[in-house]
């Protein structure tokens, strides 16, 4: 596809359902209408899950990461399920993205911005139609349509049937888990005077320990200080914390009744949407179902519906990249989805594999840094999903006997090699995608408790991806300050 082609593609007008005159993949086909109808009303009645004016905070947010001034972590589940909006699963993620956070200021020496991939991440691209799936008495395996994601149908194999209904229990629980995330941060649970665990037990190695405690120990005496010099008032604005939320923007029937024309904030600027475009206007589209919105590795194609939708609303949104983007590619999307070259509107966000970055991140740099879009964008690591592999669960369990894991070590060195290829590179690594929990499973490999594929069954959970345990996200934390600080 020409640059030509694809934007006479995309500058027909924009709606919020434009998208449906294009190809589209990983769409579900909902067999009845009637459900459908029922659902899609009552999503287009409810109000906003998010306001835009914090849409466009974290917008100015990412504005300063672009331009170097600040560091993005965003984090959670691959697969968010609705059994997760609990007040402990909620706890724990934010407790560890602050954690992080911490490591991640004192290292880098910049302030933090935080995304959760929380409160609406319910929709999963899959490869396959099709999976097997282990029966209750774990011995035998049955054939049924793929799990994805809590939004479009159940996990469990008798509840593998589509459910447009699905779409009004993801807006509920993303709404309960918006506000207990709200409620938790707001009454002090990001409050950085409390002690939080920084327990280093689990670390073998006697060099790492050793870091990882002078680093702690400072941390410590700084939140120390903060609060005798009473740094840390509520006033001071020191006690809380942001944190926005982020899901994969695939299910387009649920983000088109999400999305809104609203009144633009003071102060916002305007002009964001690539579906509006004019100056001087008053509202724009906002997708209010979260903060950010990414399109996926699977979705991004120029001539698609998922580019289409994206491309008119005012969110800041990121873009999988992979081994399967060509250079030319990114500078048509970029064309597409921000033709106002609005610094920190698109995030970047690379995943290649550990084998595979230094081939080709260079090439994708250059691609944008020598265009127009200089120092436009956010450029975010995945480490995680360029470097997925199945292995044989060995400690019993029953199942299909293949589970995915990853290695702590390939997810350090694509991360490694990213934040020095884009040194050599002369442009900025903005922030980190991770997927993480702040519970103690046992589903990626490695890290400072040497965890091997004999551990995998001790806790594994995730119905999708492998997520880092705290520990391991922690010590991921910990490598990339040490990146800054030596
Ligand atoms: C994901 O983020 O869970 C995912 C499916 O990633 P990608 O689109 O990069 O494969
Ligand atoms: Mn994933």
């Amino acid at each position: 596809m020409t640059d030509t082609a694809t934007m006479n593609n995309n500058t027909g007008e924009w709606t919020p359902s434009s998208w449906r005159s294009k190809p589209i993949l990983q769409n579900p086909e909902y067999p009845d209408p009637a459900p459908l109808q029922k659902a899609v009303s009552e999503l287009s009645r409810l109000p906003p899950i998010v306001h835009p004016h914090e849409i466009v905070q974290l917008k100015q947010h990412l504005r300063d990461v672009a331009h170097g001034k600040a560091f993005l972590l965003q984090g959670g589940d691959c697969a968010e399920l609705f059994s997760y909006c609990n007040q402990s699963a909620i706890e724990s993620k934010i407790k560890l993205l602050l954690q992080m956070s911490l490591v991640l200021i004192w290292g880098a020496d910049k302030r933090v911005v935080r995304i959760g991939r929380m409160a609406g991440q319910y929709a999963k691209p899959r490869s396959s139609p099709m999976e097997t799936v282990a029966l209750s008495d774990g011995t035998q395996v049955k054939l049924v349509p793929s799990f994805r994601g809590d939004i479009l149908n159940g996990y469990h194999p008798d509840e593998r049937a589509l459910d447009p209904g699905r779409m009004v229990r993801a807006y509920h629980h993303s709404a309960a888990t918006l506000n207990y995330i709200r409620a938790a941060i707001s009454s002090g649970i990001a409050d950085l005077h409390r002690p939080l665990d920084w327990g280093l037990g689990h670390v073998r190695d006697p060099a790492l320990r050793a870091k990882y405690s002078e680093a702690v120990g400072f941390l410590r005496d700084m939140l120390r200080f903060m609060h005798t010099i009473g740094a840390d008032r509520a006033d001071k604005k020191l006690d809380t914390v942001d944190l926005y939320t982020s899901h994969e923007g695939l299910l387009l029937e649920y983000e088109q009744y999400l999305t809104r024309l609203l009144d633009i904030p003071p102060g916002a600027g305007g002009g964001g949407g690539g579906g509006g475009g004019e100056k001087g206007k008053k509202k724009e589209y906002y997708d209010t179902s979260a903060h950010f919105l990414w399109i996926g590795d699977r979705t991004r194609q120029l001539d698609g519906a998922h580019v289409e939708f994206f491309r008119g609303i005012a969110n800041p949104i990121g873009v999988k990249v992979g081994p399967t983007t060509p250079a030319a590619d990114l500078l048509a999307l970029l064309r597409t989805l921000n033709p106002a070259r609005e610094p920190g509107k698109i995030t970047l966000i690379t995943r290649y594999g550990a084998d595979k970055v230094e081939e080709l991140l260079a090439g994708h740099i250059r691609a944008v840094e020598d265009s127009e879009y200089e120092r436009t964008v956010v450029w975010q690591c995945d480490p995680m999903h360029g470097n997925t592999r199945s292995v044989v669960n060995s400690g019993g369990g029953g199942g299909a006997g293949v589970i995915k894991t990853r290695a702590f070590g390939d997810i350090f060195s694509e991360l490694q090699q990213t934040l020095r290829i884009h040194k050599e590179q002369g442009s900025y690594l903005g922030g980190v995608h991770l997927e993480l929990t702040g519970d103690a499973v046992t589903e990626c490999l490695g890290g400072s408790e040497g965890l091997d594929e004999d551990d995998l069954s001790t806790n594994y959970t995730s119905f999708c991806d492998p997520r880092l345990n705290e520990k391991q996200a922690l010590e991921l934390a910990f490598l990339v300050a040490d990146h800054y600080r030596s």
